[in-house]
């Protein structure tokens, strides 16, 4: 019998547990054809998501958990989940009922067909803002431009994964996870379902818009280079325009000679070069960052107890 591992990070999720262990339940038991593991990664919770889980433990067995010893964000929790996964394919999904458990059947379907990959497209976007959405369509115009592996759109954590993707996605351990791109980095043979995408069951989303600003920052930074060319293309570009103004002003100081002048033309020149300097240090910086924080080599996440 093929095992199926459904991997949920939770991070204070108590109001949206109750909803989601049912729905569960209700798929493993009308399921019967799979063996099921429910591998629930408690990511720091300061609520009673920990108490939930280990009560829903003690009723049974199928569901499973791993309780990390801090807050270390859903792209590490993720990772957690797969590791101690054992299933022969895994889903991931949220905890909070956006990502509908009925849906689960029609991607097992697609697994079945030989595809190793099958992640789920929101089609709707309920009372997302218009900023929000815009903002999001931006963004991933500008990462598919700048990488070679399509990043997409509205496609989120919420896919089932062969265990070929799962021991794929092992080998990468990053510690800025993003993990959206890694998903498509490991390739394999992908096919898409689509779901509709509801608010949130209870609670409200942890990320805000400065760490999602920060999360696309992480995903540009980690799988392109491209801010990089850019600023060199933009000294080039610069310094040639600079040089052709040189001549120019020096041979008009030489024709019509030069009363001392030109602050404004100065101002300019030195608070655009100064602004443009200090981004692209910035940039570099980023990527030092990355570096600074890879070369240390720690572990993604330390779990404080593991119960399979
Ligand atoms: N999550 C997590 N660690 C965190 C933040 C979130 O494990 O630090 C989990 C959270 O419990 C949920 C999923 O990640 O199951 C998605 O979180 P959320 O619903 O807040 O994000 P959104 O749906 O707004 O993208
Ligand atoms: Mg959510």
């Amino acid at each position: 019998m093929k095992k199926v591992t459904i991997i949920v990070p939770c991070y204070n999720e108590s109001a949206s547990l109750p909803m989601l262990s049912a729905a569960l339940q209700q798929l493993m038991d009308s399921q019967t054809a799979y063996e099921w593991e429910v591998l629930f990664v408690n990511d720091g919770s300061h609520d009673l998501t920990l108490e939930m889980i280990k009560s829903l433990r003690e009723a049974d067995k199928r569901f499973c958990y791993i309780d990390l010893s801090r807050n270390f964000g859903k792209e590490n929790a993720m990772l957690a989940g797969l590791d101690y996964a054992t299933g022969d394919c895994a889903v991931i999904m949220d905890a909070d009922m956006q990502h509908p458990p009925t849906l689960v059947p029609t991607m097992l379907a697609k697994w079945e067909e030989g595809y190793d990959d099958v992640y789920a497209r929101r089609t709707f976007r309920e009372r997302e803002s218009w900023m929000r959405r815009t903002l999001t369509r931006v963004y991933y115009k500008l990462l598919q431009r700048t990488t070679r592996f399509d990043i997409l759109p509205n496609v989120g954590d919420f896919r089932l994964l062969d265990r070929k993707c799962v021991d794929a996605l092992k080998q990468l351990r990053e510690t800025q996870r993003y993990t959206k791109g890694l998903f498509c980095w490991i390739g394999f043979r992908k096919i898409e379902v689509e779901f509709e995408h509801h608010d949130r069951a209870a609670g409200k989303s942890t990320f805000s818009y400065s760490q999602l600003f920060n999360l696309a920052l992480d995903g540009i930074t980690s799988y392109t280079t491209a801010p990089l060319r850019i600023s060199t293309v933009m000294g080039i570009v610069i310094s040639i325009l600079a040089f052709f103004y040189m001549i120019f002003i020096v041979v008009k100081a030489l024709v019509i000679g030069e009363p001392v002048q030109g602050f404004p033309t100065l101002m300019t020149a030195i608070l655009l070069l100064g602004g443009l300097q200090l981004f692209s240090l910035g940039i570099i910086g980023e990527y030092l960052g990355r570096i600074f924080h890879e070369t240390k080599n720690r572990p993604v996440y330390i779990a404080r107890e593991v119960v399979l």
